[in-house]
């Protein structure tokens, strides 16, 4: 292939930037062609297309969010405007397309492998809630903004002795919860994935600690669980302890992408033009034991969820 385009879709996350980057250099290192799609799907079925060149990347790696912009297409989800995107993309000469985003965003390349445009999916979202990976663009940057958030959390709940929720992203899956918690120390730790038992996992802790002369109480609360409103209250009624809720929301996602997440997003913009050059399409590249690797499109995206039985195990152990 001699001309690829790039779009990143959905949520945006921190390192988006770095994979942008290198797809163009990589590209430009072939000679290929690169052309940017401005809000994800929105801009492919719509023409939003323009040339990039290396200068176009350059002193992005560092910023948080997106240069090519993110957006949810209603339009893309029906199979004309699939249809659509694929006659604009050929209009402007686009061979393969390397599609950066979530769940959605990757079942989106799908369809678009489905109706034969070759793409390239690259995980890219803060939850890390993609079955065939182990990691996703953005999740170690958002655990580490959380991470530093409840860190200085713990120093106020500290002086007023309180307990603190923090309301930590990660729609229906709760790996920021479970890394944040383990991280920070958390008594309690909340995740969709787990029913709560309110006297085992909440009430458990805080009288383990109370005896222990603790001073604070955190309780790391996922957003897919239940509203924190309901929580305070029936926290404060039966133990007598001032609660607060911090819902961090959007700060986790943006902030300069850590190492992790520069290396990772650098490896896999190189690998899918690596791809796209020898004219391999319908993959998605994940991680695998600290390696990047790529696998079928249509089998990565139907793998089970896999709950990680051992952090909630350790999580469990570690509060007591
Ligand atoms: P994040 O997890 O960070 O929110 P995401 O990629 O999962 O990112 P979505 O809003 O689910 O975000 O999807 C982004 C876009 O991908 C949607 O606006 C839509 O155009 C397309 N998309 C989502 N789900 C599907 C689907 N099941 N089939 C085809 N396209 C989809």
């Amino acid at each position: 292939m001699n001309v690829i385009g790039v779009l990143t879709s959905g949520g945006d996350a921190p390192g988006m930037n770095a994979a942008i980057r290198a797809v163009v250099r990589t590209a430009k290192y072939y000679d290929m062609k690169v052309m940017g799609v401005r809000k994800g799907y929105e801009g492919l079925v719509h023409g939003d297309i323009f040339e990039m060149t290396a200068r176009d990347v350059s002193d992005i790696m560092h910023q948080g969010g997106t240069i090519l912009q993110t957006a949810r297409s209603l339009e893309f989800k029906q199979i004309e405007g699939v249809r659509r995107a694929i006659s604009t993309a050929r209009y402007f000469g686009i061979e393969g397309i390397v599609v950066i985003g979530g769940d959605g965003s990757l079942k989106g390349a799908r369809d678009l492998c489905t109706e034969g445009m070759p793409t390239v999916g690259i995980p890219g979202t803060i939850d890390n809630d993609i079955p065939y990976t182990e990691y996703t663009i953005g999740f170690d940057t958002a655990v580490n903004t959380a991470k530093e958030a409840v860190d200085k959390i713990r120093d106020t709940a500290t002086s007023h002795e309180r307990c603190n929720i923090i309301k930590v992203m990660g729609r229906s899956s709760g790996n920021i919860a479970l890394n944040v918690g383990i991280a920070t120390g958390a008594e309690a730790i909340l995740i969709p994935e787990r029913e709560i038992d309110f006297t085992r996992d909440i009430l458990g802790p805080i009288n383990a600690g109370k005896k222990r002369n603790k001073k604070h109480y955190i309780i790391i609360l996922a957003e897919g669980v239940q509203d924190s409103d309901g929580l305070e209250k029936q926290i404060e009624s039966e133990t007598g302890i001032e609660t607060r809720t911090t819902i961090l929301g959007y700060v986790q996602r943006g902030g300069s992408p850590t190492v992790v997440d520069r290396v990772y997003a650098s490896q896999m913009g190189s690998y899918a033009v690596e791809l796209l050059k020898d004219g391999t399409g319908n993959r998605i590249i994940g991680v695998d034991k600290n390696r990047v690797f790529d696998i079928d499109i249509y089998e990565g995206l139907d793998m089970p969820r896999i709950i990680r039985e051992d952090l909630i195990e350790l999580s469990k152990i570690l509060s007591i």
